[in-house]
């Protein structure tokens, strides 16, 4: 039976780094991977010479814990303009961030779901994610993001036109049950640093991690498919024997696999990605356009291909439209004749010669938080003996939260395999 200090199961980023904070503390680890490639949720595939991140997903570069692992340079980052376009009343509006262009926020006052009133309340809750730290934000009276916003006193057409739609696409729920404590941090991380893309799209993000792995430490297609105390065993009947164990699956499977239920997440929140090429993209920024219609199944379209250019071709762009609100009644050719049909009234005739290259329907795409509690270090505790979780459901759903998972929870073994050492 082959041996080793820390197994880990699952190489998205919250596996990735486990093994690399593990690595640091001088402990041996062996990651072991289902899948045919490291990155869990943040996968791409390369489609005709195009970049389709399995589902539309960007990131944040003021994520602290991102900006403690990656490279940015290498990952050749372009980002998205500080601002989105409202498809309202039937017409496009740009609006800014107030905190990044002061001056174009005025045009926020001139837009007719917004006033004066409106773009000052706007710069005050930037003021307000900006403020404070983090800690102090993830720790705030909680209530639903829906509830946390009415306190603003925004008025109603700007919360449909622009913050709702907006949110929604983030948080993937559409009711913005989530958490205001996500919705604070998350606005501090988009007005701090900026939506970006990788060069390589986001898959490149955890491979990045990876190739500072050595390759006899990582086992792709090759599940784990029982967890006993201080023992794995592999889908290719292998049993590996390890002094610790981290379950960094997503919180349904690693529930299954320890047969501990209550610790899956109650629902997930889910969302529908699909992606066309065309010959001119229907709009010139590499902004999100958002729908501020208050109706339809279309949340938010973008064009990858504005923001990095690699992620279209040299003749055609790439689009990608999202969808949040259940579709679960339309197959993928219902869904693309209601989505083009409803890109008609916002592009008009163009969407007829847009290709459609492929749809993602990712329904448990993100867990649903309501409440969050973040991970503290000195909470941290092995949930059966010597087995520990890690993953963005074991404190806060994004990359960030996953990341920071990993990295307390191999802080937190180093020190307890230590302490046994010493006994
Ligand atoms: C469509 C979409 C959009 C998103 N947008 C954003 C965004 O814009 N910004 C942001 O910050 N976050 C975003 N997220 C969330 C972010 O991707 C996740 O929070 C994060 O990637 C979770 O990482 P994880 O390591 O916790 O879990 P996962 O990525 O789920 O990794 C778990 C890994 O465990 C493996 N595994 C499962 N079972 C086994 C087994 N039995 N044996 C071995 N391995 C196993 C899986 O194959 C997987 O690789 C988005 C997610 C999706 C799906």
């Amino acid at each position: 039976m082959q041996q080793t200090d820390v197994a880990i199961v699952g190489a998205g980023v919250a596996g990735l780094c486990a093994a690399l904070q593990l690595q640091e503390e001088n402990l041996q680890v062996q990651v072991f991977e289902a899948s045919d490639a490291v990155g869990g949720r943040i996968k791409t595939d390369k489609v005709d010479g195009f970049l389709l991140d399995r589902g539309f997903q960007v990131f944040l570069t003021a994520y602290p814990e991102a900006q403690r692992w990656l490279n940015y340079e290498a990952l050749g980052l372009k980002h998205f303009d500080a601002g989105a376009i409202s498809y309202y009343d039937e017409k496009m509006y740009s609006v800014y961030d107030p905190y990044r262009h002061p001056w174009q926020a005025l045009r926020t006052a001139l837009v007719p779901f917004a006033g004066l009133k409106d773009a000052f309340a706007l710069r005050a809750l930037h003021q307000h994610a900006h403020a404070k730290s983090i800690a102090k934000l993830l720790a705030e009276t909680e209530m639903s993001s829906d509830a946390w916003l009415r306190k603003w006193n925004f008025r109603k057409s700007l919360v449909y036109a622009l913050i709702k739609p907006f949110f929604t696409g983030v948080f993937l729920d559409h009711e913005l049950a989530t958490s205001s404590r996500m919705f604070t941090f998350l606005l501090k991380m988009f007005s701090e640093g900026y939506a970006s893309l990788p060069e390589q799209g986001m898959q490149a993000i955890p491979e990045q991690l990876a190739s500072r792995l050595q390759p006899q430490e990582l086992h792709l297609n090759t599940a784990v498919t029982k967890i006993e105390k201080n023992k794995l065993t592999l889908s290719n009947g292998e049993r590996i024997q390890a002094r610790a164990i981290i379950v960094a699956t997503d919180g349904t499977t690693a529930a299954r696999l320890l047969n501990l239920p209550q610790i899956a997440p109650q629902r997930h929140n889910g969302t529908r990605c699909l992606y066309f090429s065309a010959e001119k993209p229907p709009i010139e920024q590499p902004l999100l356009v958002l729908n501020g219609s208050g109706n339809g199944i279309v949340n938010s379209l973008c064009v990858p291909s504005l923001v990095n250019p690699n992620y279209g071709t040299e003749e055609r762009d790439l689009i990608s439209v999202t969808t949040v609100v259940p579709t679960d009644h339309l197959n993928d050719e219902q869904l693309l004749v209601e989505v083009k049909k409803e890109l008609r009234h916002w592009f008009k005739k163009e969407v007829r010669f847009w290709d459609h290259l492929r749809t993602y329907t990712i329904p448990d795409a993100l867990p649903f938080c309501p409440t969050i509690n973040p991970l503290q270090k000195e909470q941290i505790k092995p949930v059966l003996p010597s087995i520990y979780l890690a993953g963005d459901y074991t404190n806060y759903p994004s990359m960030n939260g996953a990341m920071e998972s990993g990295r307390l929870v191999a802080t937190t073994i180093a020190w307890d395999l230590a302490l046994k050492r010493d006994k």
